[in-house]
């Protein structure tokens, strides 16, 4: 629990210490409550990177570089020819593409990894997409924008994107643009915030924010600010949660419309989210923290003022470093462009 009603003395002071050894001990302390999430254990494993890199904070005292790629390719499913989110499970697009970021921050060149097993992630991927241009996650069948977005991303990190990829990807992506400026899961669902990342960032990534009527999508993202908190929600009505902080600020970073919203009160939402005793972020202030949060709100915090913070300017299209992303992309983030 954070120290709620007596946090006044603490506003606006960003614990980063608390927060590192928040993070360590997510990965050291292994809970009954640990091994039920084995399922998100690979991109659990994302988030505590990510949080550290982001906070300059990654390094062999924080996490082993050597525990951390060890862990990654001991999930490998050599049946699938992807990754899994733990050991001996059956790979998944999501667990895949967080262990090729992880990977990536590591290695630019994915030297980890064999040719062989570099070709199998592709045709992996590639063979993932449908007629329609959909990806699934896997080859269960499940369908949704986060797929699309999970994929392209992946390809990219693999240098594997084609046109014709991008060409059908793409028009799914825009089959599920709804009236109201948003985006849904599938085509004719309702617009949600993530789903405006997912589908915006993969058109980004593809090259083709042109297809977009930019200034409706900025409209429906900025109306997500719920005032008086400065939050943002995923949805018209619902309370705010510090993930969309990043869900809507990237998206808006992607499309140069930052400014729309009021990244003074955003910020100040985001410190009061976390846990001054014990370190973490929660989606709420007061709530329980969690990894995931402790994560979206650091990577907020980065997009509204990383030199303020000291932190690494994050990417808004991969939600990782751009020390990182310029190594392999043509997607240049103006994020410095928009608050200066
Ligand atoms: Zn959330």
């Amino acid at each position: 629990m954070a120290l709620g009603s007596a946090s006044d003395s603490f506003e606006n002071v960003f614990i980063k210490d608390k927060h590192i050894n928040f993070i360590i001990e997510q990965e050291s302390n292994r809970s009954y409550e640990y091994w039920l999430s084995e399922h998100l254990r690979m991109n659990g494993l994302y988030w505590g990177v990510t949080a550290l890199i982001t906070m300059k904070s990654l390094n062999d005292k924080t996490l082993a570089q050597k525990d951390v790629i060890d862990y990654i390719l001991s999930c490998w499913d050599e049946k699938s020819g992807a990754f899994g989110a733990f050991p001996k499970h059956d790979a998944h697009i999501l667990s895949t593409l967080s262990a090729l970021q992880i990977l990536k921050i590591y290695n630019n060149d994915l030297s980890m990894l064999t040719s062989e097993q570099k070709a199998k992630l592709t045709k992996f991927i590639k063979g993932l997409q449908l007629p329609n241009g959909s990806f699934q996650g896997d080859s269960f069948g499940e369908v949704d924008t986060r797929f699309t977005y999970t994929a392209i991303s992946a390809l990219a990190l693999l240098d594997e994107l084609t046109p014709s990829i991008c060409k059908s990807a793409s028009e799914f992506v825009m089959k599920c643009y709804n009236f109201d400026g948003g985006f849904g899961l599938v085509p004719g669902s309702e617009s949600h915030a993530a789903q405006a990342f997912v589908c915006v960032g993969a058109l980004a990534i593809m090259e083709k924010l042109n297809l977009l009527e930019d200034v409706k999508v900025s409209s429906w993202l900025s109306e997500r600010q719920v005032l008086p908190s400065g939050g943002f929600n995923g949805r018209p009505e619902k309370l705010p949660d510090v993930c969309y902080s990043w869900w809507v600020l990237s998206t808006l970073s992607i499309l140069q419309k930052k400014h729309w919203v009021d990244l003074s009160k955003l910020e100040t939402f985001i410190l009061s989210c976390q846990d001054y005793e014990k370190g973490g972020i929660s989606d709420r202030p007061d709530n329980q923290t969690d990894i995931y949060h402790t994560c979206f709100g650091i990577c907020g915090l980065s997009l509204i003022d990383y030199e303020k913070y000291g932190f690494e300017e994050i990417d808004p299209v991969y939600c990782m470093p751009t020390r990182v992303t310029k190594k392999f992309t043509k997607w240049k983030n103006t994020n410095q462009e928009q608050t200066k």
